[in-house]
């Protein structure tokens, strides 16, 4: 083992964290940056170690659901250096976000910026590499002066914090059981496409439903002809065809997957495989070979089943393991993030 990988588990012990027992679940960790927003400019920034917000009873977060996020992690590679894999991509989805609920952007050097120093600042909550376990952080932006009338904030703030997170699969891939819903994620040309609170608030209920009816994630389709497939509540869809196609659903209201994209580079660039990006009619997933779900949490998570009103496709993978070109997708990407594979320019950000 490496000198700097020995150093950075026992820098690890300190925190006395069982990484391979974690759950995804809010640990507190020692510092989170916060920047506000007045008076047409955004101050400074800085660390902090207070993890309470404060703001008014009436600001416009709270009124109106005028918030944004993103989701990204940070990882301890296989030569003991930390990373964080295309967080510019992160910024500029938030700038996306952001100006579709009229917030002002928090530019993209200053976001990464931020990352850097939230990440470096909590290093010892980083798992080692192997643990399975990640650092995942949490940027995000709300309005938070007094607002009645419906209008947006003049005041901001911009908050990111870090958790560690344990392993995805823990006790092994498990592939997952779907159904199509009933309700609808987003309109068409409505809020779809970007990374805002109030996409989930609204998708509570239906994924509270599918639980109850023992599925684990809801197939949305498109809200105007319920005939294409568009994605879960919080991941992309990528399907295999029988012949090593990568087929994935194009359309305006689904969210912009990182995960999603990576995938398709490295489906073409590392794998040489066909890839579509195109509409997907539902009728054509019973001729699929696999199906995943792409995602920052997962990476990709294989699906077995998916149930139509009591109609079940299965798929030829399987409910025991993960496709063969799933299982591919996601050992390449995996091994970029993780350091054994060389990364394309610019997809590795090295925090130490
Ligand atoms: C965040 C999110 C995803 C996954 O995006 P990644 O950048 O891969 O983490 C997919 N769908 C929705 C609705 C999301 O909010």
């Amino acid at each position: 083992m490496k000198k700097q990988q020995v150093r950075r588990q026992e820098d690890n012990m300190g925190k006395n964290i069982d990484w391979s027992n974690l759950g995804f679940g809010y640990v507190k960790t020692d510092y989170r940056y916060v920047s506000n927003f007045k008076n047409g400019a955004w101050d400074e920034g800085t660390l902090s170690t207070d993890d309470m917000v404060t703001i008014s009873e009436c600001a416009c977060v709270l009124q109106y659901a005028q918030t944004v996020f993103e989701g990204m992690k940070a990882y301890t590679t296989e030569d003991g250096r930390i990373v964080v894999f295309r967080p510019d991509l992160n910024a500029e989805r938030m700038e996306n976000s952001a100006k579709r609920l009229e917030m002002p952007v928090f530019p993209k050097d200053r976001f990464v910026d931020a990352i850097v120093k939230l990440v470096e600042a909590n290093a010892d909550y980083v798992p080692p590499y192997g643990s399975g376990a990640t650092l995942y952080i949490r940027p995000y932006m709300f309005g938070t002066n007094a607002v009645i009338g419906v209008k947006p904030a003049d005041e901001y703030q911009f908050r990111a914090f870090c958790t560690p997170v344990g392993p995805y699969f823990k006790g092994g891939v498990k592939p997952i059981t779907i159904r199509v819903s009933d309700f609808d994620r987003a309109a068409p040309r409505g809020t779809g496409h970007i990374k805002a609170g109030l996409n989930y608030a609204m998708s509570l209920h239906a994924i509270m439903d599918a639980h109850r009816q023992g599925f684990d994630e809801n197939m949305y389709l498109d809200p105007a002809t319920r005939t294409k497939v568009e994605e879960t509540g919080g991941a992309n869809f990528l399907f295999v065809t029988k012949d090593n196609k990568v087929v994935t659903p194009k359309s305006d209201s689904i969210l912009p997957s990182i995960t999603r994209r990576s995938l398709v580079y490295v489906a073409k660039e590392y794998l040489g495989l066909e890839v579509e990006e195109r509409e997907v009619y539902f009728d054509e997933v019973k001729d699929f070979a696999e199906c995943g779900l792409c995602g920052t949490a997962a990476v990709i998570s294989p699906v077995g089943k998916i149930v139509d009103h009591g109609k079940e496709i299965c798929m030829p993978s399987g409910m025991t393991e993960m496709g063969p070109v799933t299982k591919k997708l996601y050992e390449t990407l995996t091994g970029i993030q993780m350091g054994r594979l060389e990364a394309p320019e610019g997809w590795i950000k090295v925090i130490r």
